[in-house]
């Protein structure tokens, strides 16, 4: 079979080739793949700026039909539309893993960078962690299911958002409107941001229900934020962009006692002034993947049409054109970009 590989550790080596076709071991399941979406990950282990296992086969936002079941397998049939999740292996007797926190198990392997993952025509993996996903999701929608079980975890399991809160989300990326869209879920008022680039973006996020969306190149979000709150800030800041200024606006804008969540990853470090979060009296949460929780509130929301995940969705390209794919997802224009394998 046809599979995207990181062939071996260094900037690029990333191949388009033959390998062999995986086989389930006990209580593992093989999918043959419909859907994988390109994530910034991919993009970093293309340069190698995020830690892979090379060879190892690329992919982790993947939908796909079950192909074959492992020995001792129950509960899955062949055929069946899944999902699953990008966790491929944990110790399983940790603290994380015993309290359901399992992606932060120390020796957590996942697919796409630690194992073979869904660049590809069939991937392997286990059953426990494969979910079937609503009717009402095709495969390339489906593929969203990893970013949006991630941003689910952020919003509705680690922060909590009520509705009248007012909620500020920075960078309207896909991470950005599928995080904007679980806060909106929930209740808040959210004001969505980004700049003149993000111009198409900000457009969508008002199609998809954003009461205010503001180009911070442009409008004063921090007047906005204190109209709409009396001069007391944002209850909820949510950090998509990874942009050191947008850190700081939402520092700044965020109430005394309010919460700011993660959510994007800045990937160096730099310098803040951490007074803020001890004089605000600050709740600050980072959000690392995801496990059962945000997979099943995620899809959850989705069957019942509260999110929309095709507007999402920029390109559909086969996986034989992953290259241009790649220079598109890097080159920031467009959205997700879901790729076909043969
Ligand atoms: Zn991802
Ligand atoms: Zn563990």
């Amino acid at each position: 079979m046809k599979a995207l590989v990181k062939t071996q550790a260094g900037k690029g080596f990333l191949e388009y080739k033959d390998v062999p076709e995986p086989s389930p071991g006990p209580g593992e399941v093989k999918i043959r793949v419909r859907a994988c979406g390109i994530c910034g990950t991919d993009i970093h282990i293309r340069h190698d700026t995020f830690p892979s296992f090379p060879p190892v086969v690329l992919g982790h936002e993947f939908s796909g039909e079950v192909a074959e079941l492992g020995e001792g397998v129950t509960g899955l049939e062949v055929g069946q539309r899944v999902v699953a999740e990008v966790v491929y292996k944990t110790c399983g007797h940790c603290r994380a893993c015993r309290t359901g926190y399992y992606n932060l198990c120390l020796t957590r392997r996942g697919l796409g960078w630690a194992a073979d993952g869904a660049f590809a025509t069939y991937t392997v993996v286990e059953a426990a962690n494969v979910h079937l996903f609503p009717e009402n999701l095709s495969f390339e929608e489906a593929a969203l299911s990893e970013p949006l079980a991630v941003c689910a975890s952020a919003v509705c399991e680690l922060t909590g958002v009520t509705a009248g809160d007012v909620v500020l989300v920075s960078g309207p990326g896909p991470i950005g409107l599928l995080t904007m869209q679980c806060a909106l879920a929930e209740g808040g008022q959210v004001i969505i941001t980004g700049t003149s680039a993000d111009h198409d973006r900000l457009a969508l996020a008002k199609s998809l229900g954003a009461h205010f969306c503001v180009n911070v190149e442009e409008e004063n979000v921090m007047s906005l934020v204190h109209k709409l709150t009396d001069g007391l800030g944002a209850d909820v800041v949510f950090e998509c962009s990874g942009a050191t200024p947008a850190f700081r606006t939402g520092i700044n804008a965020v109430r005394k006692g309010g919460k700011y969540t993660q959510v994007g990853l800045f990937g160096h470090p730099f310098e803040v002034d951490l007074d803020e979060i001890v004089i605000k009296e600050l709740e600050i949460h980072g959000v690392f993947s995801s496990n059962w929780r945000g997979w099943n509130r995620g899809l959850r929301a989705v069957a019942q049409g509260r999110i929309q995940l095709r507007p999402v969705i920029s390109h559909v390209l086969a996986l034989a054109d992953w290259e241009s794919a790649f220079d598109l997802a890097e080159s920031r224009q467009g959205l997700k970009i879901v790729l076909i394998p043969d």
